[in-house]
């Protein structure tokens, strides 16, 4: 945007944005206002110590405690003069939540006065009680101590709350007394640097003398739902487990297609603004918004960043999502499935490879036959998602998920690559020896001549595949709504860096880069071109076809997350110093017992439910009913209807009652387990499924209940009050 042209902004909310002539804050200024970004290190830090600083943060030079402790004083400075009282080094267990503990700038002098500090030691490291985070094993809980230590490449930034509160948060990694990794940003960075190592060989091996280094980019497309929070307020299932345990499906749902790019409702269309204004604040490139597939879905797309700072941006974006809807009377549900028989929210990671000089490793440019770098970082892709699908769909498991992937909707649960037909030509092309003819730039034209001729795309989309070429860039769609990216992108890094370590061991080697660049595109297709699939992923002859091509089609989080527990993910992730065999086990224990724990919340609360909500209503609605007969037949008048209508909902409800005794039995069983693998299996092969019976029933009675009976509120209220 040019200067002549800012446009400014207001929102419900407090902002640091500079004001406007007209009393609001330019957009431009409101960017970032509360970022202790660059630009504000380069102006306010003195010049050796931003040197120092962008040294570290650049090429990993060690951070000594005296520019630390100019780097501390100054941040606090900028933060007090924007109203911060706190602040907390902000982290990321190995729960999907960030954790935070706040500490004020405050230090009492002996004269009953109090300065303000903040050390070069406090910037750098805490010591938060490591003992109440899964750990996984990695730390018995009487070894309670964990630090966390300063992410220099990811910015502190200032939170916001609703009650005033201003908080200078750092972004940290989180580690045991040992130095494990007990969090998902520590891994995250090192599998960034385990792929710029690697890439940057392939470059120089490519002739690439100037790029230093090569950053994973990632832009995460965030899907979530908004309802009325006096809904939700009458909802215990979205309350404690994220998802509607029960609901019988509304009359009308997404079959119309009208939804998706719809116009916005304007209390929707408030919600977005405040969230924009809130995110484009802490330097979140807020772009793209829009009505998503189901009623009341939505969706959020950022400007894709390096992937440590958008996994960092990603978890703000979440929680300012849910903060800013109960500020505006919503509540925003993050949950992979929240409502049956509708679309579910997912999370595209829109993933590339760019240099620090500003290449994008994936980009095919006009002649992508011709264009070794491009063919090279492509079969290195192709290669690492065949190779190790099953530890990406474990990247991408969790309960929420096993309800979407293969269910219609999302990507299936089997992982292949959509690379448009274009491409596939090429790359068969070249391992069959035949030349492909650069056609140039193609237009499309339309038949009308007042429209713009359009230039045509290289390859189409294919909004059915898990994990697609769009361009320039891959976008894996199989991440979970609610999960940190962290996970599924440290995995996305590793792999690839793996088959670049390979590539590049072998063009150092070779004479003739031309030719081994052909052999290895050759080899590539030969030996992984069985996962690149253009067709309809949702087809049944799909799953035929992958089976036949020997694809693995992992259909639940629980056996999904058996990929990290192999003597082979030991190895790669060893290999590669992203995760020892210990960091990896405690986060395959960790995952099984979360899957564990979340399905036993909703057995719970479908328990709960039913006993002291519908079973309640049911009765007294049998009562009533039974009255009625009685009354219209001492009337002397026919009581046909009502005797139907009693018998069947007494039907369902002595149904019912069996199979919440079925559900609490099976519920206790699974608990009695002690075995962490067979729990989590109990879990999900006989609580989940005596859940879903026992949901058929009380669906079923919805169905035939007065409205003013049934105790919560139906799927129409909740889905169609915008
Ligand atoms: P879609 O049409 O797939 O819904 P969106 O515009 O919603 O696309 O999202 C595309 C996302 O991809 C954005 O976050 C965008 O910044 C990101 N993106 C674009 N180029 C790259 C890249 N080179 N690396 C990573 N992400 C990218
Ligand atoms: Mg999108």
């Amino acid at each position: 945007m040019s200067p002549k042209q800012e446009m400014t902004i207001s929102s419900s909310h407090s902002s640091n944005g500079k004001s406007s002539a007209a009393g609001e804050p330019k957009l431009t200024d409101l960017f970032g206002a509360n970022v202790f970004n660059d630009a504000v290190m380069r102006k306010r830090l003195p010049k050796s110590a931003y040197a120092a600083l962008r040294k570290v943060i650049e090429s990993g030079a060690e951070l000594t405690l005296d520019v630390a402790h100019i780097v501390a004083e100054e941040m606090k400075t900028w933060a007090i003069e924007k109203g911060a009282t706190h602040y907390t080094h902000w982290f990321q267990p190995l729960t999907a939540k960030t954790a935070e503990k706040h500490d004020s700038f405050l230090e009492p002098k002996p004269d009953g006065t109090a300065v303000a500090e903040f050390s070069g030691k406090q910037l750098i490291k805490g010591e938060p009680d490591a003992s109440s985070f899964p750990s996984g094993g990695i730390r018995s809980t009487f070894e309670a101590r964990g630090y966390t230590a300063w992410d220099t490449t990811s910015p502190a930034f200032l939170k916001e709350d609703a009650a005033g509160n201003v908080t200078l948060t750092i972004p940290t990694a989180f580690v045991s007394y040992t130095g494990e990794a007990l969090d998902k940003k520590a891994p995250l960075l090192r599998s960034m640097e385990a792929l710029s190592k690697q890439a940057i060989r392939v470059l120089r091996a490519l002739g690439n003398k100037k790029s230093r280094r090569v950053a994973a980019t990632v832009g995460p497309e965030q899907e979530y739902f908004l309802i009325d929070k006096a809904y939700f307020d009458q909802r215990t299932d979205l309350q404690l487990s994220g998802r509607t345990l029960f609901g019988a499906p509304s009359p009308k749902g997404q079959e119309l297609e009208d939804q998706y790019f719809g116009a916005i409702a304007d209390r929707i269309s408030k919600f977005m603004r405040d969230l924009d204004v809130e995110l484009w604040k802490m330097g979140i490139a807020s772009k793209t918004k829009h009505n998503e597939v189901a009623p009341a879905q939505y969706e959020m797309a950022p400007i894709f960043s390096v992937s440590n700072i958008a996994a960092d941006h990603n978890q703000l974006v979440m929680e300012t999502m849910q903060k800013v809807a109960l500020r505006n009377g919503l509540v925003c549900l993050l949950f992979e499935k929240p409502f049956a028989g509708i679309n579910g929210s997912g999370k595209h990671n829109n993933w590339s490879m760019a240099t620090d000089d500003g290449l994008n490793l994936l980009e095919p440019g006009q002649t992508p036959h011709d264009n070794e770098q491009f063919l090279v970082f492509l079969s290195a892709t192709l290669t690492a998602v065949d190779r190790h699908a099953d530890m990406l769909r474990a990247g991408a498991a969790n309960p929420g998920n096993d309800m979407r992937l293969g269910a219609n909707e999302a990507p299936p649960a089997i992982i292949s690559v959509f690379m448009g037909d274009q491409l596939s030509v090429i790359l068969e092309n070249i391992s069959k020896g035949k030349k492909t003819e650069s056609k140039g730039q193609q237009f499309l034209t339309i038949g009308v001549d007042t429209l713009p001729k359009l230039p045509l795309d290289n390859t189409d989309r294919n909004r059915t595949s898990p994990f697609a070429f769009t361009g320039n860039k891959f976008e894996f769609r199989m991440v979970p709504s609610s999960a940190s990216i962290a996970g599924a992108n440290a995995i996305l890094n590793t792999i690839v860096a793996e088959s670049l370590d390979e590539i590049a061991t072998r063009l150092e080697a070779s004479q003739d880069i031309k030719k081994e660049v052909n052999a290895l595109v050759k080899e590539t297709w030969q030996k992984h071109g069985r996962v690149v699939f253009n067709g309809n992923n949702y087809s049944e002859d799909w799953v035929t076809e992958a089976a036949r091509r020997g694809l693995p089609n992992i259909k639940s989080s629980i056996e999904a997350y058996a990929a990290m527990a192999t003597a082979g993910a030991v190895k790669l992730f060893e290999k590669y110093k992203v995760l020892s065999g210990r960091e990896l086990h405690s986060r395959y224990e960790i995952y099984l017992e979360q899957y564990a724990k979340h399905i036993n919340i909703e057995a719970r609360c479908a328990i709960a439910m039913v006993k002291n909500l519908y079973i309640p209503a049911v009765i007294a609605y049998t009562s009533e009913l039974a009255e009625t007969i009685n009354k219209v037949k001492t009337a002397g008048a026919s009581t046909k209807v009502q005797a139907v209508q009693l018998e069947a909902v007494t039907g369902l409800l002595e149904s019912a009652a069996q199979k919440l005794e079925a559900l609490e039995a099976a519920t206790a069983k699974a608990n009695g387990t002690a075995e962490m693998e067979k729990k989590a299996a109990a879990f999900h092969d006989s609580v989940f499924p005596a859940q879903a019976d026992l949901r058929k029933d009380i669906d079923a009675l919805e169905a035939l209940l007065p409205r003013d009976l049934w105790p919560v509120p139906t799927y129409a209220e909740m889905l169609f009050n915008f």
